[in-house]
């Protein structure tokens, strides 16, 4: 049965790579397959055969996964191996169920997806270790820069988005980066004309604030048009579709607030390492004299 929410887009982010098909695309995605192009990627993503590099969180670190198994199995229990070169008799073959597992190489550990396949549609329904199990050790890195409170939500909305819930997941994606543009806002106290900045919308917020905020806002402002709109305005497929992107948008301010931070810090270091030598050598004069 053909759905709505089918996807038609052939660049959409989850057919970019076997990666961000098998291992970060939310439960539930659809894909439209009588669109050919995507026909074509959905085929190179489930019959991918070759390596990974990806966080696996029974090693605890970043390791290569190998694809061990692509397998369609029918409910007439015939298994058999999608090869790579066979997109003709996957197109042709009725419905049934597509098995992907990648193995960790460092300790043989698996990672699963289980899809579902119609003649039209392709519905992802199963993965094991979830999308959040593994994004949500990842997101640990930024615990510190967003206080507990914001870095619950940043995992609240990992894990909402990778059980295929778009608003939500959303909701909470658009606290956090309202929160880092609020905080620029009180940094700039003084320099900001407050009832302009009252009356902006998201994107030209950010403009006020340019000097303020990461470069890499400030230049991908046109990401975050949406976040103008209300949350009454969206509807759950377009949260789902702009959540990876805004995601990637709020850790790239995060990774350059971490690197601002730790440059400061290092400086410091630095500023007192360097007093100490001056203290030492002036005491050093001090007793030659
Ligand atoms: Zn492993």
């Amino acid at each position: 049965m053909m759905s709505e929410r089918a996807i038609t887009d052939p660049e959409n982010i989850y057919l970019q790579s076997a990666k961000a098909f098998h291992l970060e695309m939310p439960l539930y995605t659809q894909f439209d397959l009588s669109v050919g192009a995507v026909a074509e990627k959905v085929f190179a993503c489930v019959s991918h055969a070759g390596t990974i590099d990806a966080y696996c969180i029974y090693c605890e670190k970043e390791s290569v996964f190998k694809t061990t198994e692509n397998i369609h199995e029918t409910p007439q229990r015939k298994n058999e191996y999608v090869k790579e070169s066979d997109f003709e008799a996957w197109s042709n073959r009725g419905y049934g169920f597509d098995r992907v597992v990648h193995t960790c190489t460092r300790g043989g550990h698996n990672y699963y997806a289980y899809y579902f396949r119609s003649k039209e549609t392709l519905i992802k329904f199963g993965q094991l270790p979830s999308a959040a199990d593994f994004q949500i050790p990842q997101a640990g890195k930024y615990r510190k820069i967003l206080g507990e409170q914001q870095y619950k939500e940043l995992t609240r909305g990992i894990g909402l988005a990778a059980h295929g819930v778009g608003i939500g997941s959303f909701v909470y994606l658009r606290r956090i980066f309202e929160n880092q543009i609020e905080e620029a806002h009180k940094a700039a106290t003084g320099g900001v004309d407050e009832d302009a900045y009252a009356r902006a919308r998201m994107d030209e917020k950010i403009q006020i604030l340019a000097d303020h905020l990461p470069e890499f806002l400030v230049e991908n402002k046109t990401l975050y048009s949406i976040l103008s709109k209300g949350i009454h305005e969206l509807t759950e497929e377009e949260c789902r579709r702009h959540f990876e992107a805004l995601k990637i948008g709020i850790e790239q301010i995060l990774d350059e607030k971490i690197e601002k931070a730790e440059k400061l810090a290092k400086a410091e270091r630095a500023r007192k390492a360097i007093q100490g030598v001056s203290q030492e050598v002036s005491k050093e004069k001090e007793g030659t004299a």
